[in-house]
């Protein structure tokens, strides 16, 4: 949440920051600003409201300087207007802050600096730092670096920080505690950034800082240092991802065209993965750690949102194929419960950005606990990538969209491809079923590629339910997260009141809610559950509600019965997630668009939720 950017070099600052901004837009975009140091004068532009707006008033009174910091914001401390956007100024205008996170004991802060004199012109617990940081500078006659460190060490929550002090106008000063901050490292010019996505286009070599690192960039090197000052040697990272992977790529929209990905990016999840010469799987980032998976007396996989809903196809995977006990988690209600974890237990934490900060806790709590911890994360260098025991990256490339799409497809595949691997291991699986299922996999981009050829059909279904108010979306087994996972996509960006359900808890409740308005999103594909499903169609029907059902290709039954068919190619029934989600994604992503709502955009939300 929320995008940081800085600069300092010998180009002019202010457009390298707000094209960065732009690219960072998708964590945060309530209000934006920029502070420019320019012939020792400080400069600040912030207003709410987008990336375009800060742009316009930046181009309105063009500013100069080779050193500056801005920011989108993602509100949590006062709304989202021109007075709390960031940079915060210091009560002085010593320091200026830009601030990713929550400071917890802001009141508290706030209070002691109040008694001092200080006053405040924002509700944020940013100005709050701001002005901690010019209180002991002053009062202490402290350099600016170190009057950082003093306010840090005083502070309790979250920061990725990015701060200048007009007095020492070479100097650009970067922090991170539980929000991610990276320093991208150029040729006499450096970057400070949330992720890599601003710095790709300028240097491919990156520091991710660690937890309580500060960094202090001139124009001739940086030097990275924690706050007990003990001066720390960082590894410097290459970006692995090429610059038109953050473009639009000729969509109109960074989730449609995050949705034609996927028979790539679920083909570059399982590259180097899945041998299709020899029929097997081998995944390196958990190899030495295979042997205590195998032996795991149980697996606890912990996430949010739709990493959530993935988990749940590994439940049903990883039960199945391995035959070993699973849970899925909430992260944030499992890390508060003191849940009972022992060392034969495995943990598997999924996120996209890496950075989810309830779930970093929770498998910050699992690891204490002595169980293996394992992490499932898009973003190379993340902090649930660092803190976890070993890893799958999904290697999906930038997500931009802040509705997940590809992200989930590659999670469930990589998610798919433990439960087979672990399942030949623990002697579940026969060597030929797991050849079979391995061949099936390696057929899944093709399938999700015959699924995107039908989008004019999907389109012309979503045309009928664009003024939809409510949805219900049902599906058994495999299809059931992905009965929760369709819900949420509508839910998030075309904000339709949408429930995802397991279809035969319906008469349980929710059947009281199907009348001829109620469009139902029914996932029937040919599986297990298929005549069951039919049985479900049925009743829906019944009680005149419409039903738009995702079938098998030549299934002629139910389109006796369903208003709508989608059809998806035949499959095995665990792969079916993979396939059967992509036209409720594009679902969801028309009836947006027929809806006017901002896509890539959505309201009240941010992508890498890195708040609890
Ligand atoms: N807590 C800060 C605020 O509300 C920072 C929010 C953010 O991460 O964008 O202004």
């Amino acid at each position: 949440m929320c995008g940081i950017v800085g600069y300092i070099g010998g180009r002019s600052a202010w457009p390298i920051i707000v094209k960065g901004l732009q690219r960072l837009e998708y964590r945060g975009y309530d209000s934006a600003g920029i502070a420019v140091i320019d012939d020792g004068a400080l400069r600040v532009n912030k207003c709410r409201g987008k990336v375009a707006d800060l742009l316009n008033l930046v181009r309105s009174q063009p500013i100069g300087g080779t050193i500056g910091i801005g920011h989108t914001r993602w509100a949590t401390h006062g709304e989202p207007n021109d007075v709390n956007a960031h940079p915060h100024v210091s009560m002085n205008g010593h320091f200026v802050v830009v601030h990713n996170g929550i400071i917890e004991n802001y009141r508290e802060i706030k209070a002691r600096l109040a008694e001092k004199g200080y006053t405040f012109k924002s509700q944020t617990d940013t100005e709050v730092l701001a002005n901690l940081i010019e209180c002991l500078y002053i009062e202490q006659g402290l350099t600016a670096e170190q009057a950082i460190k003093a306010a840090l060490r005083k502070v309790i929550g979250a920061y990725g920080l990015g701060i200048m002090c007009v007095d020492e106008s070479g100097l650009l000063f970067g922090a991170r505690k539980g929000s991610p901050l990276a320093v991208g490292v150029g040729e006499g010019e450096f970057f400070l950034a949330s992720d890599a996505t601003p710095i790709a286009e300028h240097t491919d070599k990156i520091i991710y800082l660690d937890d309580e690192q500060v960094v202090t960039l001139s124009r001739d090197g940086y030097y990275v240092s924690n706050l007990a000052d003990d001066h720390l040697d960082p590894v410097i990272s290459h970006i692995d991802f090429a610059v038109d992977n953050i473009d639009k790529g000729g969509y109109e929209h960074y989730m449609l065209k995050e949705i034609h990905e996927q028979p790539n990016s679920v083909a570059d999840t399982m590259r180097g993965r899945v041998n299709p010469q020899t029929r097997t799987i081998s995944l390196g980032g958990i190899a030495d750690v295979l042997p205590r998976l195998v032996k795991a007396r149980r697996i606890i996989i912990v996430a949010c949102g739709t990493s959530y809903h993935a988990g749940l196809v590994g439940e049903y995977l990883f039960e199945q194929f391995a035959r070993v006990n699973v849970e899925v988690e909430y992260a944030s209600e499992f890390r508060y419960r003191d849940p009972i974890i022992t060392p034969d237990d495995v943990i598997i934490a999924v996120s996209q950005s890496g950075e989810t900060a309830d779930t970093l806790a929770a498998i910050r709590m699992a690891k204490q606990k002595g169980a293996l911890v394992l992490g499932i994360c898009n973003v190379v260098g993340s902090s649930i990538a660092r803190d976890t025991d070993a890893g799958i990256y999904t290697h999906a490339g930038p997500e931009i969209g802040v509705a997940s799409t590809k992200a989930f497809t590659a999670q469930v595949t990589v998610l798919t491809m433990m439960a087979f691997l672990l399942g030949r291991k623990r002697g579940a699986l026969s060597q030929e079923r797991y050849e079979q299922l391995v061949e099936s996999l390696l057929r899944v981009p093709d399938m999700i590629g015959r699924v995107l050829q039908d989008e004019a059909h999907i389109r012309d279904v979503s045309k009928a339910y664009q003024l939809a108010q409510n949805a219900i979306y049902l599906g058994r087994g495999y299809l059931y997260p992905v009965a929760l996972e369709g819900a949420l996509k509508l839910k998030e960006i075309s904000y339709i009141h949408a429930e995802g359900y397991p279809a035969a808890e319906m008469k349980h409740g929710p059947i009281a809610l199907i009348d001829n308005c109620m469009p139902v999103f029914v996932l029937a594909a040919h599986d297990m559950y298929y005549d069951k499903i039919v049985n479900n169609i049925q009743e829906v029907k019944a009680r005149k509600g419409q039903v738009i059902a995702i079938v098998t290709r030549g299934d002629s039954e139910i389109s006796k019965m369903a208003d709508y068919v989608i059809e998806i190619p035949e499959c095995d029934e665990a792969l079916l997630p993979l396939v059967a989600v992509v036209p409720l994604q594009l679902i969801s992503y028309d009836v947006a668009v027929m809806r006017g709502c901002n896509v890539d955009q959505p309201r009240n939300l941010a992508k890498s939720v890195t708040v609890e």
